[in-house]
């Protein structure tokens, strides 16, 4: 890695190469045209820029991947791994659906950590419960019983259509044990030539080897060598595409039934079930991918229970822990078969603190009503979001999604809208296809829904004035 001063009057050449102007979440939301100096210049650890870059970009540290350069921007932690463009904010701790930070100010907070503070900051249900773990039992391996864990699973399965649970840390390591498990069920059945698996332009399954093989995206694989074989990528939405890519080495269908990070893409009506459709008439197995969908985000507790197709496979992460790390793979007996001891593992999954952390969101999620007040907070947010494209067809052009996952897709560059609410203190995320998330705690109030798209509507207001103002 590279890391330098850029120097002001260093005269550009251009060597067509592009900055990226900061990746919240992982996700590209911009990029503009620099120039380069001279390669020289170059190893020389210096780089200059001209066009729309601003001066906030002056003295960042940069780096140099074949001929792009990245500029990781506002970094104000020189110790960590620069992976991340991390704004300029710290926090100190959250109430509900406010963060407080460092300096004092209040945010609103519809990030939720991603998808993950699905009951808010510091709910007391989630605080009790973590508590009353850390005084009896923090890790104990996976050599004995696990009661709570065994609760916990019971409970996803009386839930869901599921049999067996496996419990992990994360997202990408829930996506790694659903590739597995698809994989070992034909080999457990006599068929280990069947292994590939369909997955879908646009898709996020995650950042290990495997799971960036599966999401298929070029500039999350470009670097790390040869990606892992075995997935077969087709367009979202397109059936005939994935009939085409169908042969006796595929194992499965993987699919997150509302793409997140890819910019809240539904997949077009009918298209699930047709792939039921499809997986039951070939033998193959159908997996969703609800990290991100899942544990109520899109109104119910799974994604799959709204669209009236039930998957054989499902991966769970993110709200599962309400903030604690915790993933799960749910899935049937027969899906599952083959799956004996020693053929998967983990050191921390079923961790008992994040067992507790687990249980106390669900006795909250599945009391009764908690989802028809996601659902109605979700219709006044859409209402409301909608009002405000209409005033500023200029900077916003369409609401999408379900639940409380809601994007806006934006007409200026998404990251400057990002950039735009949180001068209002209202946190977003950005998402693919110029989408900015709107990803509000699940116990979100009317009276903040309220606040937030006014906060929106002054952001939309300056967006428009510097429009009029550069034109
Ligand atoms: N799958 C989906 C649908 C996601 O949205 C994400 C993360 O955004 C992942 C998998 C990866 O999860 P994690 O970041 O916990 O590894």
């Amino acid at each position: 890695m590279f890391r330098g001063e850029i120097p002001a009057k260093t005269p550009p050449q251009d060597y067509g190469i592009s900055v990226s102007r900061g990746f919240p979440g992982g996700i590209d939301t911009g990029f503009t045209k620099p120039k380069i100096v001279a390669r020289a210049a170059l190893k020389r650890r210096h780089v200059s820029f001209s066009g729309p870059v601003n001066g906030a970009l002056r003295n960042a540290p940069f780096t140099v991947r074949n001929n792009q350069v990245i500029v990781m921007t506002n970094s104000a932690a020189p110790h960590l791994l620069p992976v991340f463009a991390r704004a300029d904010i710290g926090f100190e701790r959250g109430e509900g659906v406010w963060l407080i930070a460092t300096n004092g100010d209040r945010y609103l907070d519809f990030t939720s950590g991603v998808a993950v503070n699905a009951l808010g900051h510091a709910h007391p249900a989630l605080v009790k419960a973590l508590q009353e773990q850390a005084t009896k039992l923090w890790h104990m391996s996976n050599l004995f019983q696990s009661p709570d864990g065994e609760k916990l699973a019971a409970r996803l399965c009386s839930e869901s259509f599921a049999d067996l649970v496996f419990f992990c840390n994360s997202g990408a390591e829930a996506l790694e044990g659903v590739i597995k498990l698809v994989r070992h069920h034909h080999f457990s059945k006599g068929h280990p030539e069947r292994y590939r698996i369909i997955t879908f332009e646009g898709a996020f399954h995650g950042r290990t080897l495997a799971t960036l093989a599966a999401t298929g995206a070029a500039k999350y694989l470009e670097g790390f060598g040869p990606p892992m074989d075995g997935f077969d990528q087709v367009p979202h939405g397109d059936l005939e595409a994935v009939k085409k890519a169908i042969s006796p080495h595929t194992a499965g269908i993987l699919i997150e039934p509302i793409q997140g990070e890819g910019g809240v893409r539904s997949a077009p009506s009918g298209f699930l079930k047709a792939l039921r459709q499809l997986c039951d008439e070939k033998g193959l197995l159908l997996a969703f991918d609800e990290v991100q969908t899942g544990m109520g985000r899109t109104g119910d507790l799974f994604a799959y229970r709204r669209t009236g197709v039930t998957p054989d496979v499902m991966s769970l992460a993110k709200a599962l822990g309400g903030g604690f790390p915790i993933g799960a793979i749910l899935a049937t007996a027969d899906a599952a078969a083959g799956m004996g001891p020693g053929s998967h593992g983990s050191t921390f999954g079923g961790n008992p603190l994040a067992i507790a952390a687990a249980n106390a969101v669900l006795d909250v999620m599945l009391k009764p009503g908690f989802f028809d007040h996601v659902q109605k907070m979700s219709l006044l947010l859409k209402q409301k979001l909608a009002s405000v494209i209409d005033r500023h067809p200029d900077v916003v052009s369409e609401v999408r999604g379900e639940g409380l996952l809601i994007g806006i897709k934006a007409v200026v560059p998404s990251g400057d809208l990002v950039a735009a609410l949180r001068k209002e203190k209202l946190l977003t995320v950005g998402a693919g296809d110029n989408v900015v998330r709107f990803l509000p705690p699940l116990i979100v109030t009317e009276a903040e829904i309220e606040d937030s798209v006014i906060r929106l509507e002054r952001a939309c207001a300056a967006l428009s004035s510097n429009k009029r103002a550069a034109s």
